[in-house]
């Protein structure tokens, strides 16, 4: 790296991307692009030599140009779409920091500061959500925390650290008679993580879950499928619980799942609490209560990428026993010496602040997470994030109001958290039209999408179509909620307009 050159063009690419967010509400949300319109307009192969005079300015024209206009847009204030990936000044400049200093802290040694601020800051996180201290180092009684990529990968490490604890117990030749537990709202990639773990794919009990319920995970129906597998001679597992699904922001009862499996109680069965989204809502002392309970857990997962500002990418981890996934995910004798851990006396010091991360996660090098989170915390303090989530509640609760204020619309669930799932009634549909109405409401969101002024996404709750604005962007603004309304009552005005023939 080059210091002269850097600090000219570190300014170039921040002016451009400044530039970028002083015009991002020029961009449709979502591009107008077919596939293949960007490969079209690239050479082949990569130049044999760097372009002169100046390679990055050209390679920033291209992004200008060719790149920003067949991007999906997720830092506008219009996108609605799946959860936000907020971004903050301060999350950006600590990718910046990291990308720039470059470390790869995978063993303390590796990099003690940064192993350090990992500690320190997962911390400082778990405190500000108010976790309960078994999960973290302060606590003292060996819980901690870690910096993921995402929440996928939480799942796969503690999923894996509960099945070798558990095969040293009954043997390795009963890993087909493991059985892991979800619910239909459960985020998909819990069954991926189950399969790479090696859990046989009929052994993922996904159990429904019901409109009265909330389309929260039942411990009855979930005591019963435990009662069921033990019966036939099945192995429980892992229970994946989630506070805040994807589809509609359903919070799954953490303490009564933890009851109906005997979590905490030695009955072996792992709870893990993805909380990818909704975690974040739990720096506000009035949403912690969707966290009840977690301290009968194993593990608990959320993505500060997704609603404080932590800039893709960043799951934070916490398990009450990390030894667990240290015996499942580290090299123990194979290890190399060319990682050149701390010597033994060393780590007699301050065990518990020597931590190899390598060992908490599947590859070996790893991102300076810590880094970025930390400028958050600092930059915004607390208090400032909560502010982001209740700005944002606040809004989605806005645009609640103003579904409900036209009567062709509905609100089918509860929302939850800033995520308003919404749809056209039935009796809405034209009269004449022989589609159904989840056709129609699919075709309202296509129509709304395809203006490029607003961008949702739609799900299937309990057999039915709707439509999801998941308010969370940094930039979002209450006149962006008021326009993306507007955008959804035009689009049904012609979608629902007499047709002529
Ligand atoms: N769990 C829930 C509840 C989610 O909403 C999501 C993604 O939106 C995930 C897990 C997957 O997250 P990741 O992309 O970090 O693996």
């Amino acid at each position: 790296l080059d210091a002269d050159a850097f600090r000219r063009q570190g300014r170039q690419v921040a002016d451009f991307i400044a530039d970028y967010y002083d015009r991002i509400e020029d961009y449709p949300v979502r591009p107008n692009v077919s596939p293949g319109f960007l490969a079209a307009q690239l050479p082949d192969a990569a130049p044999s030599w760097p372009e002169e005079p100046d390679a990055l300015a050209s390679a920033l024209r291209d992004v200008r140009d060719l790149i920003l206009p067949g991007l999906t847009h997720w830092q506008s204030p219009r996108h609605f779409a799946h959860f936000a990936a907020t971004a903050s000044n301060a999350g950006a400049l600590g990718e910046f920091l990291a990308a720039g200093l470059n470390v790869n802290p995978f063993t303390w040694a590796a990099s003690p500061a940064a192993a350090e601020l990992e500690v320190v800051v997962t911390d400082w996180l778990g405190q500000a959500l108010g976790l309960p201290e078994k999960l973290l180092f302060r606590g003292g009684s060996g819980g901690g925390g870690t910096l993921l990529g995402t929440s996928c990968e939480a799942m796969l490490c503690t999923i894996v650290a509960a099945r070798d604890q558990k095969l040293l117990k009954i043997g390795e030749d009963r890993i087909g008679d493991l059985v892991v537990y979800c619910s239909d709202q459960t985020h998909f990639s819990f069954k991926k993580a189950a399969r790479v773990a090696g859990i046989r794919r009929g052994n993922c009990r996904v159990i429904p879950t019901r409109f009265e319920d909330g389309f929260a995970l039942s411990p009855a129906a979930l005591a019963a499928a435990v009662r069921d597998d033990v019966a036939r001679g099945k192995v429980p597992l892992f229970l994946c619980a989630t506070v805040g699904t994807t589809a509609t922001g359903a919070v799954d009862p953490v303490r009564e799942l933890c009851a109906a499996v005997g979590a905490g109680h030695g009955s072996g069965v792992w709870v893990h609490v993805d909380a990818a989204y909704a975690g974040g809502a739990c720096v506000c002392p009035e949403f912690r209560h969707v966290a009840a309970g977690a301290e009968e857990a194993d593990s608990f997962s959320t993505n500060p990428h997704k609603w404080l500002l932590a800039n893709m990418d960043c799951c934070a981890l916490w398990i009450r026993r990390p030894g667990l996934l240290v015996a499942a995910l580290g090299a123990g004798e194979d290890e190399d010496a060319i990682l050149n851990k701390a010597p033994p006396a060393a780590r007699g010091m301050q065990a518990d602040l020597m931590v190899d991360y390598k060992d908490w996660q599947v590859p070996l090098s790893r991102r300076f997470r810590a880094l970025k989170l930390w400028l958050v915390l600092r930059c915004h303090g607390v208090e400032g994030l909560r502010g982001v989530v209740r700005g944002h509640v606040r809004m989605a609760a806005a645009f609640e109001a103003m579904v409900r204020a036209d009567p062709r619309f509905e609100v089918p669930v509860p929302p939850a958290f800033a995520l308003v799932c919404f749809r056209l009634r039935p009796l809405a549909a034209h009269p004449g039209s022989s589609s159904g109405i989840d056709e129609v409401n699919g075709r309202l969101l296509e129509a709304v999408n395809g203006t490029g002024r607003a961008y949702m996404s739609g799900a299937v709750v309990g057999g039915a179509y709707v439509l999801r604005c998941a308010v969370g962007n940094s930039l979002t603004e209450d006149r962006h909620v008021r326009e993306a309304w507007s955008v959804v009552q035009e689009q049904a005005d012609a979608i629902l307009a007499p047709s002529d023939d």
